[in-house]
């Protein structure tokens, strides 16, 4: 009987969360819902050495922006708790006791200098030093030692860890829903410490014996950990304990280039490679957020990395993939991470949101830099420039001109300004100040008569005029700009024009 799907997202809080730890949460969010389980969130930080004061506050953050957030974690439903493993840290010792118990772990006392030696020994005869089968019998274990012995060590305050005894001669095949059968020598894996005499699980007891007591059922993360998998199998063995299924996804490639997608390339490449800003003392990095992201756009693009439903569908929204999402169609090749299409899905996302909200935001901008004007004309000039951009945040350099007028021409367009045009121009005036219905469709109506009647082209009248009110030859329907600038504004641009160009 296949057990209740229970799948966790273990960080470490060593710095902010990079966007491929986001996207390993997604997907056992996905995985998660699409099966009514449970996904929960446990925070790993046996490695007090690597704590990072904010890290686990920014973890939290970012799944609630992204609209991911675990159902149990610290402080929420912590029905396995703690989620902390700091606050674990009485549990783990048993367990390493019992491996020692059973045989499958051993006491090794070797002092740092020791092993450096060793290691220099090696260096020298061209090898790798590897503690595993090859010589933990000549090294200082308790696999040497009486137990006696080693108990007067230990009780005599000699600092020790305690290693796996890693099987020799088995062929481990293993299943990994994304990989499928993978095969492992056992000779050539070392045998990994457990477990300190400072008290502290290393990561891999500490894992290994939280997914089982949190009743972990599929395990997704990172290609990166996908050599732990013997190990961990292994663990499991030695425990007695039902493994969970694994999945190990894709590693996230770099846009140019080979390699994995790395925390410096982002500020290095001009794209954010975290969610949410971090600020540190040595400055900012970037995040999708305060980028001007939409949380729907991030999920979009990573979702994608690495997974699709089949077809050429691109746009999803979280409830879609919940609904698509199935490990089995996520592939084993790396997934390039590709920021120009990242913006591209920003655009979709924001055609998709309403005048009223993208106002919303825009209305903030303009506060800051102290314009105010009615909700109603704005939501008309967001709904007339929206289409050209990828961000809110160009929508200042995309609508400036409805709210100051221009101080300056665009050169090339001043070439269309001829000798003729401020008698025109001031003829146009006439005309404007004569409209008292100053809505779009009507000043069109009536200019065009107006140039029909006096057989004036088109283009003599238009572009002068677009150049006066904006100041290039861009933006969108002028008699829309007119309108929403108002005739006696109108009237004064192009008085300035005259006297400018
Ligand atoms: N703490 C590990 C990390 O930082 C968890 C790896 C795993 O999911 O087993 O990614």
């Amino acid at each position: 009987m296949s057990r209740p799907v229970r799948v966790r997202f273990a960080p470490s809080p060593t710095g902010p969360l990079h966007i491929g730890g986001v996207r390993t949460a997604l997907f056992n969010y996905l995985f998660a819902k699409k099966n009514n389980g449970v996904f929960y969130l446990r925070i790993e930080d046996t490695d007090q050495n690597r704590f990072v004061p904010g890290a686990e506050q920014y973890i939290f953050e970012a799944l609630e922006w992204l609209g991911i957030s675990p159902s149990e974690t610290v402080g929420k439903n912590e029905k396995f708790g703690p989620y902390r493993q700091s606050e674990r840290k009485h549990l783990y010792k048993q367990y390493a006791d019992q491996l020692i118990h059973s045989g499958w772990a051993y006491y090794a006392f070797d002092t740092p200098e020791a092993l450096d030696m060793h290691r220099k020994q090696h260096e020298e005869q061209g090898k790798t030093f590897i503690y595993n089968w090859h010589n933990r019998e000549k090294l200082d274990t308790s696999l040497v030692l009486s137990i006696e012995e080693t108990n007067k060590r230990i009780a005599a305050g000699e600092d020790f860890v305690i290693r796996f005894k890693t099987p020799v001669n088995e062929v481990l095949e293993l299943k990994d829903i994304i990989r499928g059968d993978i095969k492992f020598d056992t000779n050539l894996l070392d045998d990994k410490v457990l477990f300190k005499s400072d008290g502290m699980p290393t990561y891999h007891l500490a894992n290994i014996v939280d997914d089982h007591l949190m009743e972990t059922s599929h395990v997704i993360r990172g290609e990166e950990w996908l050599p732990s998998l013997p190990l961990h199998h292994l663990l499991y063995k030695a425990f007695g304990w039902e493994a969970p299924e694994f999945a190990h996804l894709p590693l996230i490639l770099k846009p140019i280039g080979n390699g994995k997608l790395s925390k410096r390339d982002g500020d290095k490449m001009g794209f954010p490679v975290f969610p949410l800003e971090w600020k540190t003392e040595e400055g900012i990095s970037s995040g999708y957020r305060e980028t001007g992201y939409f949380p729907e756009t991030v999920i979009n693009f990573l979702a994608l990395l690495g997974w699709n439903d089949g077809t050429d569908q691109e746009l999803f929204s979280l409830n879609e993939l919940v609904e698509k999402f199935d490990l089995n169609r996520v592939h084993k090749a790396g997934a390039k991470f590709d920021p120009d299409k990242n913006k591209w899905f920003n655009h979709q996302y924001l055609q998709k949101k309403s005048d009223v909200e993208l106002t919303e935001i825009f209305s903030s901008v303009l506060t800051e830099k102290g314009i105010s004007i009615e909700n109603d004309k704005l939501i008309k000039i967001v709904s007339s420039i929206k289409e050209r951009a990828n961000f809110v945040s160009n929508f200042w350099e995309l609508s400036d001109y409805f709210f100051e007028a221009p101080t300056s021409y665009d050169e090339k367009a001043s070439k269309n300004w001829k000798e003729e045009t401020p008698a025109l121009m001031k003829q146009v005036i006439a005309v404007l100040e004569s409209i008292d219905d100053f809505t779009s469709l009507n000043i069109e109506t009536i200019l065009k008569d107006w140039m029909t009647t006096n057989e004036i082209g088109m283009g003599k009248v238009m572009q002068p005029l677009r150049l006066s009110l904006v100041g290039a030859l861009k933006g969108p329907h002028l008699f829309d700009i007119i309108e929403l600038i108002g005739k006696e504004e109108t009237v004064k641009r192009i008085l300035k024009a005259i006297e400018k160009i």
